[in-house]
């Protein structure tokens, strides 16, 4: 039994460390020339809990890394929250090179536009199906709308259950980056809605699992 999930584990890391060298050299999309690093992805390669975001921002394009700026430290203390370090889960995005628009001072982050989506697509399909998650947690709106539609609108329709891409049980709330332009009223009002959003992800994992994993103990996030 566990030499047959070391055997597992070790053709998922194989296949998605195949694949991260083909999204290396792809360069489909304008960005992919632009890019200073493909960021394909990084976690657990048996993850129950994969997270997808929109793009990588400068700091990912610069290490090669997903969520690894202040949004990524973010997401880690969100992951946290609910029981899960970051190594516990699968990260990546809907397109693994830097969108970027020129700003007076070097090139800025934008969301992804919808062909960049499209192209990318074959990527993030391939590690879902390699991952096999439990669950899927979509961060922010261009991340929900790959997967639901251009129509899905995050602050109306987040923090309910979809059905993802295999069927995949699918969560969206808001982006990290989103989460922490908010100030206030509006920042308290978000992170209520992230930590909601959290804990039915913690409990459906919890339901998917056995035996059920740590709980949540706070009732704050950050
Ligand atoms: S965003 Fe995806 S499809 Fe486009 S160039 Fe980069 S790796 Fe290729």
């Amino acid at each position: 039994m566990v030499r047959a999930m070391l055997e597992e584990r070790a053709l998922r890391e194989r296949l998605l460390s195949q694949a991260a060298g083909l999204a290396a050299g792809c360069r489909k999309c304008e960005i992919g020339a632009q890019r200073r690093n493909n960021v394909y992805g990084e976690g657990d390669p048996c993850a129950s809990l994969m997270v997808i975001g929109e793009g990588p921002g400068e700091t990912e394009d610069l290490l090669g890394r997903p969520f690894v700026g202040r949004a990524g430290q973010l997401l880690d203390k969100m992951l946290a929250a609910i029981g899960f370090a970051r190594e516990d889960v699968y990260i990546c995005n809907t397109v693994k090179c830097r969108p970027t628009v020129p700003g007076p001072r070097g090139p800025k982050n934008r969301a992804p536009d919808p062909l960049e989506m499209a192209n990318c697509r074959p990527f993030l399909d391939e590690q879902i199906d390699i991952i096999r998650p439990r669950i899927i947690l979509a961060l922010g709106a261009p991340a929900a709308k790959s997967f639901l539609g251009r129509d899905f609108q995050i602050t109306k329709m987040r923090g309910r259950w979809y059905e993802g891409p295999a069927g995949i049980p699918l969560m969206v709330t808001f982006h990290p980056a989103y989460v922490l332009r908010q100030t206030g009223g509006e920042l308290t009002a978000v992170k209520r809605m992230v930590w909601a959003d959290l804990k039915a992800v913690r409990t459906k994992i919890d339901e998917v699992l056995e035996p059920p994993a740590k709980t949540p103990e706070q009732a704050s996030l950050f």
